[in-house]
């Protein structure tokens, strides 16, 4: 499978990597209160990889790809994953962080007052999730997440 087409299933306590994950722009989901059994034949019939923190998950007999994640912190856990990753910009910053829905790009002049007049005078590429109603644009934070993310992954 190809580096930018990898999808992901994480644990319930891994929510600050699914975030990371998603800002790269991989389809990366949490689904909350279901079972484990149901949570691994999701990942089967989606094709994506478990990432688990729990020993017991990881050495379950049923055929599904896994991977333990053994540090706390999202930062090694992110690069604990990166050689499955990589910084791909034709994907990066497509999906919402939130929902995990691909966003979508929105004109300028159709944002309306959906987002303050400052952020509008500074910004010109606005996305927008069609699930959650979330507005993205790349401020200054942008260029913080972009040399993080390159330190991390050692791009
Ligand atoms: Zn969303």
């Amino acid at each position: 499978m190809a580096k930018n087409n990898k999808k992901f299933l994480l644990d319930e306590n891994l929510g600050k990597l699914v975030k990371w994950l998603r800002m790269l722009g991989y389809d990366s989901v949490v689904y909350k209160s279901i079972s484990i059994e149901k949570k691994i034949s999701l990942c089967s019939k989606e094709r994506r990889i478990f990432l688990t923190r729990s020993n017991k998950i990881a050495k379950r007999k049923e055929d599904f790809n896994r991977i333990l994640i053994r540090s706390v912190k999202y930062d090694k856990q992110l690069q604990e994953i990166a050689h499955m990753l990589e910084l791909n910009h034709a994907i990066i910053f497509s999906r919402c962080l939130k929902c995990n829905h691909k966003l979508q790009e929105m004109q300028t002049e159709k944002i309306g007052s959906l987002v303050p007049e400052r952020v509008k005078h500074y910004f010109t590429e606005f996305k927008i999730c069609r699930k959650c109603g979330k507005i993205f644009w790349q401020g200054s934070h942008y260029d913080d997440m972009m040399n993080k993310l390159k330190n991390l992954l050692t791009i």
